[in-house]
């Protein structure tokens, strides 16, 4: 934990948050399984809108600038996973969240690394072949937390597409494309 606080503490504020997939606006995908709703999922399921595994091996984004904390390989239902934390401001003041990438088919960063809004960090899985393609997101507002189960009652879990939309960038969109 000392290490994801100093992490944060290198941090320059997030000047917005883009969509994983698809950016800016999640352009060509869709939220097949929203956060929340009756079985208490913990993020977004971002699917390609032409189906199947369609959407296999497409770009992950980082969904604003930040600094990589955690990549490897969990196996069972996460799969490859790479966690970034942001800095941002809100009215309360500064604060830091975790934005976190599931399932995916390749890594593409390195813990430590600093990425900025719209790097690819990695690409569109099936956690091993445990599903059909897609990208399992959230976003915390505490670092570092066990990755738990991907459903259950929210722990430090904030509705991702919620908090996008309420922190958009006010510059033109930047993309790794
Ligand atoms: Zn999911």
């Amino acid at each position: 934990m000392d290490r994801l606080i100093a992490i944060a503490l290198q941090l320059g504020l997030a000047d917005g948050f883009d969509y994983p997939v698809g950016p800016p606006d999640g352009a060509g995908y869709y939220d097949a399984q929203p956060f929340g709703g009756g079985h208490a999922h913990l993020g977004s399921d971002w699917n390609g809108v032409r189906g199947g595994d369609s959407d296999l091996g497409d770009p992950v984004f980082a969904v604003a600038d930040g600094r990589v904390s955690d990549t490897g390989d969990h196996g069972g239902g996460w799969g490859n996973v790479v966690r970034v934390v942001h800095l941002v401001r809100d009215d309360d003041g500064p604060r830091v969240v975790e934005s976190l990438y599931a399932h995916l088919e390749r890594i593409d960063v390195r813990v430590g690394e600093r990425v900025a809004r719209g790097r690819q960090v990695g690409t569109i899985g099936t956690a091993g072949g445990v599903y059909r393609a897609h990208l399992h997101f959230e976003l915390r507002a505490a670092l570092g937390r066990p990755l738990g189960g991907g459903y259950g009652p929210p722990d430090a879990q904030v509705d991702p597409t919620a908090f996008i939309d309420a922190h958009r960038p006010r510059v033109s969109p930047r993309t790794s494309r």
